[in-house]
């Protein structure tokens, strides 16, 4: 079922086919999934896995290339050990993230104020990709490496951009700086 969210994911609209003619409804929405990195889910010898590697390799195929690449954020959890599961330290509250989001949003919306259909960096075009998500030339340079080791296509090269210009736009920072790009190519590493 997940293979029929490529198109909405995309373009933010689905188009439902019948007899009598076809229509086209909005459909934007935030995808979040989980999955197990093995059928037992455990994932590491260390921590108890049995799963072959060839199970495992047929377990990761069920979600294909085209639909992770549609993806954004791909962010791999271990297991926590016991000590770490004890000892849980207490992460930043939601409330001061929230503040975070909201000045992040902000800034796309003056940035792209006057522009037709664009309000957040997701929404950006091609042009919108040109000029609002120049790279300084050492992060061109590691954007353009991991683009050669990784075999990124080129929706995955759009996708890191503005993903980049969105930690940018949280850290406050005009520029996308070459730690925002890094960050947001190692959000890509499910498939690899
Ligand atoms: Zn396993």
């Amino acid at each position: 079922m997940l293979e029929v969210l490529r198109q909405p994911l995309e373009t933010g609209c689905v188009t439902i086919s019948r007899a009598s003619g076809s229509c086209t409804f909005p459909a934007r929405f935030i995808l979040c999934a989980a999955m197990n990195p093995c059928p037992c889910g455990r994932g590491e010898v260390e921590l108890g896995c049995v799963c072959k590697l060839e199970e495992k390799r047929r377990y990761l195929k069920k979600l294909s290339g085209p639909l992770l690449d549609r993806i954004d954020l791909h962010v791999e959890v271990r297991q926590l050990s016991q000590d770490e599961l004890i000892n849980v330290p207490a992460g930043e509250p939601s409330a001061v993230i929230r503040q975070r989001v909201i000045a992040a949003r902000k800034i796309q919306e003056a940035r792209f104020s006057g522009i037709r259909g664009v309000y957040c960096n997701a929404r950006m075009g091609s042009r919108e990709l040109q000029q609002y998500c120049r790279l300084t030339p050492a992060s061109e340079m590691l954007l353009r490496q991991a683009i050669n080791r990784f075999k990124l296509s080129p929706r995955a090269y759009d996708r890191i951009l503005k993903v980049a210009r969105t930690i940018a736009d949280l850290a406050g920072i005009a520029e996308i700086p070459e730690s925002a790009v890094f960050e947001a190519i190692n959000y890509r590493k499910a498939g690899f």
